[in-house]
């Protein structure tokens, strides 16, 4: 979608840190990190919000792929926390589905 800001990360028009992608997803440092690690996982189709998606294989595969970057990629070994805001109310404010990998440091919930 041309004026969404994580598809233009995605097609690299607008640059990022990048830790991750593959045919499925992207995954970059967030540019204001809430802990030592912090990182946007996304899909590369562009899905507005968690409450658009159709496909519940597309959840099975971002679910996998962000714990494989979290153990393998990331080696968050101590445990991390994933955060999915939806919609304003929950605090979104990028309009495409993206998962927040949160870690490096013991997280009060
Ligand atoms: P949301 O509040 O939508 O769940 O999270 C959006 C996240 O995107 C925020 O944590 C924000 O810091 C991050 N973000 C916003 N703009 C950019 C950007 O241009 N580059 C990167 N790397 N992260 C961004
Ligand atoms: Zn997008």
């Amino acid at each position: 979608m041309s004026d969404c800001l994580f598809c233009k990360i995605i097609d690299g028009s607008i640059p990022s840190d990048k830790v991750y992608e593959d045919d499925d997803i992207f995954a970059f440092h967030d540019i204001h990190p809430k802990a030592p690690t912090h990182v946007l996982v996304i899909p590369k189709i562009h899905i507005p919000t968690l409450a658009d998606v159709e496909n519940p294989d597309l959840l099975g595969t971002l679910m996998s792929k962000v714990n494989h970057i979290a153990n393998d990629v990331l080696k968050l070994e101590a445990g991390y926390r994933i955060v999915i805001n939806v919609r304003e109310g929950g605090g979104q404010e990028v309009f495409h589905l993206h998962v927040h990998i949160l870690g490096g440091k013991k997280l009060p919930f």
